[in-house]
């Protein structure tokens, strides 16, 4: 499958040509604030399988083992990416074109969710990582 994608302003755009590894929401402090919304929906992808076609986002490392890519124009944010080699990149599911082609299959870091927030039917609920896959 081909996966495509951008921010808001259009300056990034990013392809995948893979399949998805997995789906979530994160509740997490840092990606609330990131994305200035009350949760993120990620879809991981193989790092191989993923690559900025346009322009060059901005980066900044929200902790010690992670990077987060934006657009330095908009704001958008793109993708999150842990600083060892895990070999996989997560990407914004409302970042792609067609966000409805990647549906969050669970939800971490629940202890921050915002109580007025309620996300049923998602799947299995983690109230800090999910195992074996940090988040923040
Ligand atoms: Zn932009
Ligand atoms: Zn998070």
């Amino acid at each position: 499958m081909t996966y495509e994608g951008g921010c808001l302003c259009g300056a990034v755009r990013y392809r995948i040509e893979g399949e998805p590894l997995s789906a979530g929401y994160c509740h997490c402090r840092m990606c609330q604030r990131a994305a200035g919304a009350p949760v993120v929906a990620w879809v991981a992808f193989p790092r191989a399988d993923f690559r900025f076609v346009r322009g060059q986002p901005d980066r900044f490392r929200a902790s010690a083992r992670a990077v987060r890519r934006f657009c330095s124009q908009c704001g958008t944010a793109l993708t999150f990416e842990y600083s060892g080699d895990t070999g996989t990149v997560d990407v914004t599911i409302a970042s792609l074109d067609d966000p409805g082609a990647a549906e969050p299959m669970y939800q971490i870091w629940t202890s921050s969710r915002i109580p007025w927030l309620h996300l049923e039917g998602s799947g299995p609920a983690y109230e800090g990582d999910a195992p074996g896959t940090p988040r923040n």
